[in-house]
């Protein structure tokens, strides 16, 4: 582990809690899918005690929930939701699942019952199926703020881009398509001259601009009435930066693991929760680049 200090932006880093039950899908850019295959370990209970601990330290964070599926076991859900206080936002990833034992009613009861706590849920639809999905008729109604997360993965198919964007446009669902992260370097984040995403929707959308930090970046379109982003970020979450004398440790997300794990990064390492206690916070550094009017 390194001696650096830590250093995230003003509110804290983002808090990424992986739910302690799996999805029953099998995406070919799962990065997730194989901590789920042994659940020895996992638990709720710790993983209730370390969003505790995350709340104690930055009481303003985002929160993401994300799995496995959140949504496969909603009593759990709920009893790690109702650990989060109001101050932070929480965002929800997941594919909406309707599994045999509830009904598309008791998914959508389930949202009007929290939609005070949930700020946003990310529901993945890809251009090429590859998990059960349940109706865009249900994903159109559910009661709190929703966007579709969208992998253009390898050599997607192009041509079925606008059919894609006309489907969420019916619905008024902005679209976050995303770069296959795995691939992202510092090197490849903000190039553009051979980036083919961005090549196709500057060819089916309107451009808007961009903006960006150290570890991220998003592209803006409108396509008809829609909001679209393409999303790039890096495959970790640490920029180690010289300020002065002292090299930091910059933090831009946090995990809580299955069982309960607090993690500094992506990569395993662990995070060391008394030093983050004495975090040295910093503006935000995600800003617009550009703006097209
Ligand atoms: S639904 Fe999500 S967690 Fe499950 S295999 Fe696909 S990407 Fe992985």
């Amino acid at each position: 582990m390194s001696n650096n200090p830590y250093k995230t932006r003003e509110g804290g880093a983002t808090v990424t809690v992986f739910v302690p039950y799996d999805c029953q899908n099998n995406c070919p850019f799962c990065v997730n899918k194989e901590e789920y295959g042994d659940m020895s370990g996992f638990s709720r209970d710790k993983i209730c005690e370390s969003i505790h601990t995350m709340d104690e330290i930055t009481p303003y964070c985002d929160f993401v929930f994300t799995g496995g599926e959140p949504f496969a076991d909603l009593e759990s859900l709920q009893v790690m939701l109702d650990q989060v206080p109001k101050t932070h936002k929480v965002y929800i990833n997941t594919t909406f699942p309707v599994f045999a034992d509830r009904t598309p009613q008791d998914m959508l009861d389930f949202c009007e019952r929290n939609k005070d706590k949930i700020t946003c849920i990310n529901i993945s639809r890809h251009l090429v199926k590859y998990v059960e999905e349940s109706d865009d008729e249900l994903v159109g109604s559910i009661p709190v703020p929703t966007r579709i997360n969208c992998v253009l993965y390898k050599n997607y198919p192009r041509e079925k881009l606008t059919d894609y964007m006309d489907r969420w446009n019916k619905y008024g669902i902005p679209i976050q398509f995303r770069f296959d992260y795995t691939d992202t370097t510092p090197e490849n984040l903000y190039e553009e001259e051979h980036d083919k995403i961005l090549a196709d929707l500057k060819d089916f959308c309107k451009y808007t601009g961009l903006d960006g930090c150290r570890m991220r970046c998003g592209y803006h379109f409108t396509y008809r009435d829609l909001e679209l982003t393409y999303h790039k970020t890096l495959p970790y979450s640490t920029i180690v930066e010289k300020e002065g004398d002292t090299t930091y440790d910059i933090l831009y997300d946090i995990l809580i693991k299955q069982n309960g794990d607090i993690h500094g990064d992506w990569d395993g390492k662990i995070l060391d929760v008394e030093k983050y206690r004495h975090v040295k916070f910093e503006p935000y550094d995600l800003k617009w680049l550009e703006v097209v009017e």
